[in-house]
Order: structure tokens, then C-alpha cells, then sequence
């Protein structure tokens, strides 16, 4: 049985200004998204570039400002930080594990350099016990013997290997949830599968709850208990796994899934079998300009309707088909 959620993501809502002076819009780029994680959870957040779920990482890892809802953590808002200490503490909680292995470490410091930081700023270790905790780190995620490795430079080291270390930083910080954006994408397939198999076995050795952010499938097959799917903004489907990736039901997760090339299983971010290109609806359904199922009911924005355990789907053919257009 799934447990409590530890982080609960409630209707957050974000725009970006575009143009300037007399033309300045803003264009909302999150509409209400929520989800949770459990602890010793992994929620795989997927999604096509710009769907906004970058934004998502960005402002619970507060980096950037919500325009509203609210990051609970444990009962608390995260968002409501204000001072230098809230915002530490809470930054602490939630730890940012980057897409780029290799912009992500200073090229001028040895590798032990960030988590010793780290390890200091937040008082996880004192100086005297920095050493040993570092190579600690280091071996936990497969980088041994530590001591050495703590002495190399990041080009020193392969593409994996830097993400290990930039997951040893994260560790240092004993965050309760890791927020991996996009982690694997930059890896060759070997070295992706060694990273995702230990984020699985820090979640389950340490019941952290790891926030997976990606575009790819493969990925969020690999290690997810759950999947949310995020289309311009908006949560389209959410459910386990399992029961998402075989039996999806909103037509752009299928469209996802039918547009999964065979080999590195990553999608394209504009799948041509799904109308790739089409920009989303303003009004009604995001997704009926590419959308092979669109009828008049999805001039409306649908609700989003639990049809299983866990699985919730917002397209009206799921919540009232009619029986012609049955996806
Ligand atoms: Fe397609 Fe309509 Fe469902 Fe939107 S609500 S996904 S347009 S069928």
C-alpha cells in the first residue's frame, strides 16, 4: 500500500513574460499542476520538452518563484520560506541532481571540494570528520576508493562518474527527496542504466523519495512506481507505472508510447503521429490540436476523473466516451 505522501505539489501556477514594452504577454507555462511523492517513492514526471516540467524542479528546488499553490514538505510550505535560514533548511530537504554532469562540477576544484562544502554549510559533518565523510559519500555511490577519487578533477572522470558525484553533493546534504531533472540524457545507455540503478537503491537503502523529471520513457520504466504526464502544463495522466505505460488511457500519453522508437527508447519532442507542432489549445483541452480523438465536449477542459487504483485521466472520451470515438 502506498504510503502518505512526504512531498505534495498543490496547484502551482507559472507564466513568463514574452515581448516587450507595448507587446509584453505573459504566457502561463503551468496550470494547476499537482501531484506527491511518497517516501522510498520514485514519481517519474514526463513530458516533452516544454512542457513545463522544468519549471516544476526549478521552483521546488526554489530557484524561481511560483505565482501560486504551494510545495508541502512534511506539513510544511516550502514556499513559504523567507529568511536565509528557512530557504537553506528547506533547499536542504529537496536536492537537485542536474541534466549536465559536466557544467554541474567546477572544472577548478577536485570532486571532494562541493561535497565538503556542502557537508560544512549545512553542519553534516564537522571539519575534522570532512575527509572520511566525503570518501564515505564517494563509495556510496560507487566511486571507491574514495579518498582518491576526491582528489581528481572532474575531467578526470567519465559522464557517469561526475553524476555519481554530483549525487554524492546531493547525499551530503541528507535532503529527504531527490530531484533528479533530467539525469541520464546527456549519458551514453550504458552509463544511464548504472545511474538509475543507484538512485533505485538510494531510495531503497535510504527511503528518500526521488522525483524523477525526464523525457524519457526508458527511463521512467526503469525505475518509477508511479508516472505523471505533463502536457503544456497541465497534468494529463497520473497512475502507477505499470499500469500507465501498458494501458494508457489519455490519447497523448498513447501517443507518447506509440511514438517510442525502437533502441535508446527516447521519444521525439514533437511526436509527428501525434500532430507534432500544433501548438496547444488556450481555451478547453490543451491537447485537441493534435489530438486524433478530438470531439465538440473538448472545446470544454476536461476534469480530471480517477478510472482505477492510483490512475487518473483528464479527457472527456475517458470520463464520458462516446461510443463512436472510443480511443
Ligand atoms: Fe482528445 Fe478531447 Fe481527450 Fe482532449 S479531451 S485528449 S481533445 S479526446
Amino acid at each position: 500500500m502506498r504510503q502518505s505522501p512526504m512531498l505534495e505539489v498543490r496547484e502551482l501556477t507559472k507564466s513568463f513574460a514574452t515581448g516587450g514594452g507595448w507587446s509584453r504577454k505573459h504566457k502561463p507555462v503551468l496550470y494547476g499542476v499537482s501531484f506527491s511523492v511518497a517516501r522510498g517513492e520514485v514519481l517519474a514526471l514526463v513530458g516533452e520538452s516544454g512542457s513545463g516540467k522544468s519549471t516544476v524542479a526549478r521552483i521546488i528546488s526554489l530557484v524561481e518563484p511560483s505565482e501560486g499553490g504551494e510545495v508541502m514538505m512534511d506539513g510544511r510550505d516550502l514556499l513559504q520560506a523567507a529568511t536565509v535560514q528557512e530557504r537553506r533548511a528547506a533547499r536542504a530537504q529537496v536536492q537537485m541532481i542536474f541534466q549536465d554532469p559536466f557544467g554541474s562540477l567546477n572544472p577548478a576544484h577536485r570532486v571532494g571540494y562541493p561535497i565538503a562544502r556542502s557537508l560544512l554549510l549545512h553542519g553534516r559533518a564537522k571539519r575534522g570528520e570532512v575527509r572520511a565523510r566525503v570518501a564515505a559519500l564517494l563509495e556510496e555511490v560507487g566511486l571507491a576508493p574514495g579518498a582518491q577519487v576526491a582528489e581528481k578533477f572532474p575531467h578526470e572522470l567519465s559522464g557517469g562518474e561526475r553524476q555519481r558525484v554530483a549525487i554524492a553533493r546531493a547525499l551530503a546534504v541528507e535532503p529527504q527527496l531527490l530531484l533528479a531533472d533530467e539525469p541520464t540524457s546527456m549519458l551514453d545507455v550504458a552509463t544511464r542504466q548504472g545511474v538509475l540503478e543507484l538512485l533505485g537503491r538510494l531510495r531503497r537503502e535510504r527511503g528518500r523519495g526521488v522525483l524523477l523529471i525526464t523525457h524519457d520513457l526508458t527511463a521512467a520504466r526503469a525505475l518509477a512506481d508511479r508516472i505523471a504526464v505533463l502536457y503544456a502544463g497541465h497534468i494529463v495522466e497520473t497512475g502507477p507505472a505499470d499500469e500507465v505505460l501498458r494501458h494508457p488511457r489519455h490519447p497523448y500519453t498513447q501517443s507518447l508510447l506509440a511514438a517510442l522508437p525502437h533502441g535508446d527508447g527516447r521519444f521525439l519532442s514533437t511526436p509527428a503521429a501525434a500532430g507534432g507542432g500544433r501548438p496547444p489549445a488556450v481555451t478547453g483541452c490543451p491537447f485537441a490540436p493534435r489530438c486524433p480523438h478530438a470531439v465538440a465536449a473538448c472545446a470544454q477542459a476536461p476534469e480530471t476523473a480517477l478510472i482505477g487504483l492510483g490512475h487518473r485521466v483528464a479527457c472527456h472520451l475517458v470520463t464520458s466516451p462516446p461510443t463512436s470515438t472510443e480511443p
